[in-house]
């Protein structure tokens, strides 16, 4: 194992923190019982935010971001985890308060990991990343609430729809058999979302102001919104009687002015999805289900492939709207 191993580090600087590609050393990582050997890991928004300083979700730097990654175990010191074993990790804070998944190895507790589903190969994984995996999170929360393709009258929305989120959630919600409308700001990428799966394409501009009214004529039998803000603000007041919304995402910002009259008058209702502390049998049960209604034709035509020193100019990219589907870090 060589001992030497290539990461992007972001060093405090005091406007934004600025980010190099360098070698570091194993004792540079931070402790954990598993070192893994990373392959891959993926671009989310959330990395943009860490990898340009946004919300001050780093408070100690140096860092190395990379809030998901996947790989092989090369020493364990929990017996779960034996060296050659495949392994995932999304969430718990790993990117943001430890080190993450823009290096060849990681140091991360054992309780974070999961192993690889039977079926997915590392780059896979990540094409799902954490993106894919909450999009898995937001589908189950609103079947869970009473949604399924015999009963939804009329389409399932996705907000942000050509991003991580929205194209993973596009796709499932067509394996699944709901009619999908997937909205987006880029009209360009009509025929992709088509071809993940969605029946109709909503212009962003359609959906993008604050509603005018608290209510709106019934359209959506639930919705993924990946955007929050004005959008979801909007779109609370078009869903249809007994709905629900999964909210994952601030892509159009935190705010959300709204009026309990959807709540009140519509029974709407509004469900927040953390796939951050999502516990471990949940965490499984959605990689499981992924692998199995995910094709990987599917996954491989959403993603695209880059290296470590493509990641700040694509942090720029993703915070700006401008990845299409997921884009995966590949670091062997
Ligand atoms: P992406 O950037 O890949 O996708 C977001 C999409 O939203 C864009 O592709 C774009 O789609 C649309 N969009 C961007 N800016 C705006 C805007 N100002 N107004 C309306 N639409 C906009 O990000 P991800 O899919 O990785 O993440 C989406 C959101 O979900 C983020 O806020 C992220 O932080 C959050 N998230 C939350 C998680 C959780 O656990 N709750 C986990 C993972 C992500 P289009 O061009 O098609 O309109």
């Amino acid at each position: 194992m060589s001992e030497t191993f290539k990461a992007l580090v972001l060093e405090d600087a005091e406007k934004a923190p600025v980010a190099s590609v360098k070698e570091l050393t194993l004792s540079d990582l931070p402790e954990g019982d598993v070192l893994v050997r990373v392959t891959h890991s993926g671009l989310n928004y959330k990395d943009g935010m860490i990898i340009k300083g946004l919300g001050r979700l780093v408070r100690k730097y140096p860092h190395v971001p990379g809030i998901d990654f996947a790989g092989t175990v090369e020493e364990s010191g929990d017996a779960r985890y034996r060296p050659g074993d495949a392994v995932v990790l999304t969430g718990w804070r790993v990117g943001e308060v430890h080190w993450g998944g823009y290096a060849q190895m990681a140091r991360v507790k054992a309780d974070w990991l999961v192993p690889l589903p039977d079926g997915l190969t590392a780059r896979r994984a990540m094409a799902v990343g954490t993106a894919g995996f909450t999009a898995m999170l937001a589908v189950q929360a609103l079947e869970d609430d009473g949604l399924s393709p015999g009963n939804a009258q009329g389409e399932v929305l996705v907000t942000g729809a050509s991003g991580g989120v929205g194209s993973v959630a596009v796709s499932l919600l067509s394996r699944l058999g709901y009619p999908v409308a997937a909205v987006t700001g880029r009209p360009d990428n009509e025929e992709y979302l088509k071809g993940l799966g969605a029946g109709s394409v909503v212009a962003r501009a359609e959906l993008a102001d604050p509603p005018g009214k608290p209510l709106l004529g019934e359209r959506w039998a639930g919705c993924v919104d990946a955007v929050g803000g004005d959008m979801l603000a909007h779109v609370l007041a078009e869903m249809r009687y007994g709905s629900s919304v999964a909210a994952c995402g601030l892509a159009g910002g935190p705010a959300l002015k709204t009026t309990v009259l959807p709540f009140l008058l519509r029974g709407v209702r509004l469900l927040g999805i953390d796939s951050v502390m999502c516990p471990t049998d949940r965490r499984t049960a959605a990689w499981t289900r992924i692998t199995e209604l995910l094709p990987t034709d599917v996954l491989d035509s959403m993603t695209t492939e880059i290296g470590l020193d493509d990641l700040p100019d694509y942090a720029d990219r993703i915070l700006q709207g401008q990845v299409r589907g997921r884009a995966v870090v590949v670091l062997d």
